[in-house]
Order: structure tokens, then sequence, then C-alpha cells
């Protein structure tokens, strides 16, 4: 634990690349162009590794958010997407896909340096999954076939019926800031394929990689108004999008808290909505596990993005046998673990993104103290360099009343609580107001079976966690959501169904 103190947080420099994505004039992509906001507004662009200052996008207004819908809604309509063959933006999608994986590692670091995590996690993870997204649904474009009803004879004649599936329409995505370009690419692939056209507003803390996004789209055969930006604050903009009569879907990764408001202001028209939200996932640890192998997978299944995602492992519940165990080995982690700045090439976690959350993570660990818990390890600010850093954390003597064991944290804290048998492990787990993800480790097949079978989550996985396949539909039950991203559920959240039938 020591060792921690003596890092050099210090964060590294930026390459050409990125010193140019910087210092960009703050633009807005509408209708296949960069344009000037209509005010003067915007926010800054902050390195959460050293809390600087490094570069600024646009605060767009209201006039703003109605041009960028207003060209969406013109692409929609004149059918200059829709209208394509499907091979065609299929086509069109992997070869948005082609650009951005040759601009990668630009796309790393600029995540890394915006959002704080370790640019070679961002390397293995965000950059690549969000090209995955891409070409998963652009297989999807070309296969959206209705069902056909053989003719079959009434008194007043033959009848004959078939479905088509047709794009929603107009769609506003907004994305949150812990893994904003996968979320971005997770969004509007599925839109894109289905022939819906969209404004995605991405997090007010991390704009850089959505905005090159646009201009990777520009490069691309999509045609102009398909794809529109709005950078800006959510409680304006993003209200804006979600309330206007010309948006038909709104799409939104996020806090329960602004899904509940969102899913609200997009009643009074009638709006599709999915919602991807919050999380307070359970991880069980069985009897029989391999130490060697769990601990380290259950210190990753919380530390791993600074805890900062909506499936982190954040309740650890381990059989009383194994408890100390799996905690000594999650301890001897710590080093591992220690927050570094996001261009150190030896780091694997990173700062949080920002002053508001770090202070909020602070403030969540202190409340877990006053209530009696016991830090096991971290707790603590490791630097006061100016970066948002928090030590991993692992807090014990907690009980299912504490603030820290009921809502989301959102930051490298685990509470870790025993358990003696199956019954009331599945109980004590799904005693959250969440249901997004769970993790189970064991040897024993059956009782995974048995497990998974009882937890109340949108996902569970099996000795290991926070595995993403676009394949594999991702959403949450009880307050973690409304709907499902990706695979084939993912591609139907952009489709209407239409039914005709004809006498013949
Ligand atoms: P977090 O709590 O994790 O910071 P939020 O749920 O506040 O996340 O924000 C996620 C996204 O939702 C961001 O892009 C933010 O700008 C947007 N947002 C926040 N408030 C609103 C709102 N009232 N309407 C629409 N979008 C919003």
């Amino acid at each position: 634990m020591n060792e921690i103190t003596t890092i050099n947080r210090t964060q590294r420099e930026y390459s050409e690349a990125a010193k140019k994505a910087l210092a960009r004039a703050p633009q807005l992509f509408i209708n296949g162009e960069w344009v000037d906001s209509s005010g003067g507004g915007t926010i800054d662009i902050e390195d959460p590794s050293s809390g600087k200052v490094v570069g600024k996008f646009v605060e767009a207004t209201d006039k703003d958010v109605d041009r960028a819908i207003s060209a969406a809604r013109i692409a929609f309509d004149d059918g200059r997407w829709t209208g394509l063959p499907p091979i065609t933006r299929e086509r069109i999608l992997h070869g948005l896909a082609d650009i951005l994986e040759a601009n990668a590692d630009e796309l790393a670091e600029l995540e890394a340096i915006d959002n704080g995590k370790p640019k070679g996690m961002a390397s293995m993870v965000d950059v690549p999954g969000a090209i995955s997204q891409i070409r998963y649904m652009a297989g999807w474009a070309s296969k959206l076939t209705g069902d056909t009803i053989p003719p079959y004879t009434m008194p007043t004649g033959m009848m004959f019926g078939y479905t088509m599936k047709e794009p929603v329409g107009v769609c506003a995505q907004i994305v949150p800031w812990n893994f904003p370009l996968l979320m971005a690419c997770l969004k509007i692939a599925p839109a894109l394929a289905a022939g819906c056209t969209i404004v995605l507003k991405p997090a007010e803390q991390t704009s850089l990689t959505a905005l090159r996004l646009a201009d990777f789209i520009q490069q691309s055969d999509l045609p102009p108004g398909v794809f529109n930006l709005i950078t800006g604050y959510g409680h304006t903009a993003g209200d804006r999008m979600v309330k206007h009569p010309d948006v038909d879907k709104v799409a939104f990764t996020g806090s329960t808290e602004i899904g509940k408001l969102i899913n609200k202001n997009a009643t009074d028209t009638l709006k599709h909505v999915t919602l991807e939200l919050g999380g307070k996932s359970p991880v069980v640890v069985m009897p029989d596990v391999d130490i060697a192998e769990t601990a380290p997978g259950v210190a990753q299944a919380i530390f791993f993005n600074a805890g900062q995602v909506c499936v982190a492992g954040s309740r650890l519940y381990a059989h009383k046998s194994v408890f100390d165990k799996v905690l000594e080995g999650m301890s001897e982690m710590a080093d591992f673990w220690a927050p570094r700045a996001s261009l150190d090439p030896e780091g694997h976690m990173g700062p949080l993104v920002s002053k508001e959350q770090h202070e909020r993570v602070l403030g969540y660990i202190e409340a877990g103290k006053r209530d009696g818990a016991s830090v096991l390890m971290g707790g603590d600010v490791p630097s006061n360099d100016g970066g948002y850093y928090v030590s991993p954390t692992i807090l014990t003597d907690v009980n299912p009343q504490m603030s820290v064991v009921r809502e989301e944290i959102f930051g490298p804290v685990v509470v870790a609580q025993r358990f003696e048998d199956l019954d009331e492990v599945a109980k004590e787990a799904n005693d959250s107001v969440y249901g997004l993800a769970a993790g189970i480790w064991t040897k024993d097949v059956s009782a995974m079976h048995r497990l998974a079978s009882k937890l109340k989550a949108g996902t569970v996985w099996g000795n290991c966690h926070a595995m993403i396949d676009a394949a594999l539909p991702f959403g949450g039950y009880k307050e973690s959501g409304i709907g499902h991203e990706q695979g084939r559920l993912g591609i139907e959240a952009y489709l209407e169904t239409k039914s005709v039938i004809m006498k013949l």
C-alpha cells in the first residue's frame, strides 16, 4: 500500500494528433457540415488526470438543437438513407468501421485524456468495442424482413397478409461519460442499420471522441443530415431533444434519476424510449472457488474503469468459508489498481472523470465510515496534484441499510459481505431497486444455474464480469432500465412493425 503514494501521477505529453483535436474551433456537426453555434457559449474540456482545462467545445442553444433535429427530420422524410438498398447501408456502416479502425490509436488517446481511463484500456476495450457494435449492426441492415401469412379464404373473399419492418424515425440519443465512444457507437449503430436518422449528444464531461466520430462520419459515405451532433448540457440541450415534437425515439444511457425524468418528459409526445440506467450489481463467490483466479476477477469487477461502470460488481457476497481469503487476494491487487495518469503506460486505473464525481465518491466513503463500515483497503486520495484520484477501496462491516450498500457509488468502492447459503444470498443480492447485472463465481455448474435463475438481473456472468458482446441483448430489470440494446432486440428497438392485409 505504501508504494501507491510514491507513484508519479503527472500526465504524459499529448501526441500531435491529440493536440490538434483539442485545439479545434468549437463547432457542431449538422447536415453533414461543421457549423457555428447560434450562441457563443462554450464548455471546458478538462483532463481529469491533472484537473487542467485543455480545450473547449460548444454549449448548444435551443436554436442549435432545433436546427439539428430539423436536419435529421428532413433526411429521414426524404428517404436519402431509409430508401437506400439495405446492402448499401450495410456497406456504408462497414466503411465507417474501417475509418474508426484506421484511427483507433488517436481515439484511444482522446478517450484517455477526456475521461481519465488508461489509454491501454481504451485501446483494448472502448475502441474495438465501439467498432464491433457498428460491424455487428451493419449486418442486420440487410436482414430486416417481416412475416407472410399464407392466403386464406373468408366468406367475403381471399385474404393475404404480411408484415414490414420500418425505421422508427428521428432518434435523440443521449450518452454518458464513462464509455463515451463505445456508448455513442452502441447507440448510433442500430439506429443507422434500421434506417433511422440521429441527433447524438455526448455527455458534457466527455465530448472529444464524439467530435472525432463526426469527422469520420463526414469522411464516410453516410448522406448528410443522417447523423447530427449536438454538444452541451443535459438539462438544456438534452432536455430540448427529449421534448422536441419532431423526435420519434429517445435512447438514453445514464443515471436512474435522469432516466426517470427523461421518461416523464418523453411522455407528452409518446416517444419510443430505451433507457439503460444505474446498477448496484452483486457478485457472489461460492465456497468452491479457486481463490487465485477469483480474487483478481472480483477485484477487476469493481476497479475496472475506476468503478465508473453501470454493471460494476459493487456488492461482493463471499461465502463465509472463503471470505477472508478472497479479500486478502483482492488486497494483494492494490498496487496493480493504484490509480495513475491516463497516459501512463503502467496504469490499469485512472482518476475519476471530474471534481464532482470525486467529491461524490469520497462523500460515500465518509458516509460508510460514519455508518460503521471499516476500510479494509484504500478509502483515501493518493495525491493532491489536481487529478481526481481515489484509491481502490474495500469496505467491510457493512449492513443492508447503509447508503454504501444501497446506492450506486460509481467509483472504485466495493462493499464486502459474508453469506452462508444460496437462498439467503439470492435474497440479499435481489434486495436492491436495481437489476442490471450480477456475477457468480463457482465451479459448481448446478449452483451456478440455480442462482442465475433466482437473480433479478438483465445479465448474469459466470466466472467473469462485464463481458459485453454486441450479439447479446443488454438491458435492466427494475429501476435499471427499459428495453434492450445489442443483439436482435437491440435493432428491433429502432423498428416499427407494420401489418398489411388485403382482400385479393
Ligand atoms: P451522470 O449522473 O452519470 O453524470 P447523467 O444521467 O446526469 O449522468 O447524464 C447522462 C447524460 O444525460 C449526459 O449526456 C447528460 O448531459 C444527459 N442529461 C442530463 N440531464 C438531462 C435531462 N434533463 N434531459 C436530457 N438529458 C440529460
